[in-house]
């Protein structure tokens, strides 16, 4: 490699290390630091196409490398080095990414301008897909290999941007986190049902409460809506309980009612034996 790739590199990693320390910050509560993590992306994403260019030639990097002499301070853009790999075979970056890649583009352009709105969890859904495009890209295209490459700090923060389940866990997490901060219980009323409770199918606690669920929970992770802890109401007396302590019957119109103890006959029966 050549000096010049290696300070695009050295550079990009930089940039993705302040990228990824941002966006931790974001999420531990700081939303404006979502905007530094948004530039230093954006920086990041062009240095590393930029470098992987330059590593076909290195006066590629320059706008006009066959002139007479060239102007090293005329350098490409991020978009001459996405029509040059996909002039070197179609779609090699995909639409979907070029899309993402406008997004980000038109983000940062707000930014610098002063005209940012943050829509926090549109920021975060798509600085992680975008994250995760631009490593398939570096994988099946190049030979870096980020992970050995960052801080050993930020490592965590990768792990959670480059792995959908991760960042699907970790965005349920804050969402049912936030849920139950909103919705505090009424300790007064015992009846009063939790805002969120574990999920038996996907073993977190994301089952938060929810009006379009039958059974007036949700998980927000996995949509699962039952579970033996969720709280229900025998529809025969009313009385409070959970779905385990209660017996489904199935009804004749179909759909089932849920007994209690008492109501299900259960109690007669162990009176008798
Ligand atoms: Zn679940
Ligand atoms: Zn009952």
């Amino acid at each position: 490699m050549t000096t010049h790739e290696l300070d695009l590199l050295e550079n990009a990693i930089d940039s993705l290390a302040e990228a990824l320390a941002k966006f931790e910050a974001g999420d531990d509560g700081e939303p404006k630091a979502f905007k530094f993590a948004v530039l230093h992306m954006a920086h990041f994403v062009e240095l590393v196409f930029k470098h992987h260019i330059a590593s076909k030639h290195p006066l590629l990097i320059y706008k006009e490398p066959f002139a007479a002499k060239v102007d090293r301070n005329k350098t490409i853009t991020l978009w001459d080095a996405i029509n040059f790999i996909n002039n070197e075979a179609a779609d090699t970056v995909s639409p979907a990414l070029k899309k993402d890649l406008e997004w980000l583009k038109r983000l940062r352009n707000d930014i610098e301008h002063h005209k940012f709105r943050m829509d926090v969890p549109e920021v975060r859904a798509t600085i992680g897909r975008l994250f995760r495009s631009v490593l398939e890209f570096l994988e099946n295209h190049t030979d870096i290999e980020l992970e050995s490459l960052i801080p050993e700090s930020t490592m965590e923060t990768f792990q959670v941007l480059s792995d959908e389940y991760e960042f699907k866990l970790r965005t349920a997490l804050q969402e049912a986190e936030a849920f139950e901060a909103a919705h505090p219980v009424e300790h007064h009323d015992p009846d009063a049902r939790p805002a969120r409770l574990d999920c038996e199918n996907c073993g977190n606690p994301t089952l938060v409460q929810n009006d379009q669920s039958s059974t007036g929970y949700r998980c927000l992770f996995c949509e699962n809506e039952n579970g033996d802890n969720i709280p229900t109401a025998c529809d025969i007396c009313g009385v409070e309980s959970t779905q385990g302590e209660l017996d489904a019957w199935e009804l004749d119109e179909g759909g089932y009612e849920y007994r209690c103890y008492y109501c299900s006959g259960r109690y007669h029966l162990d009176k008798d034996d």
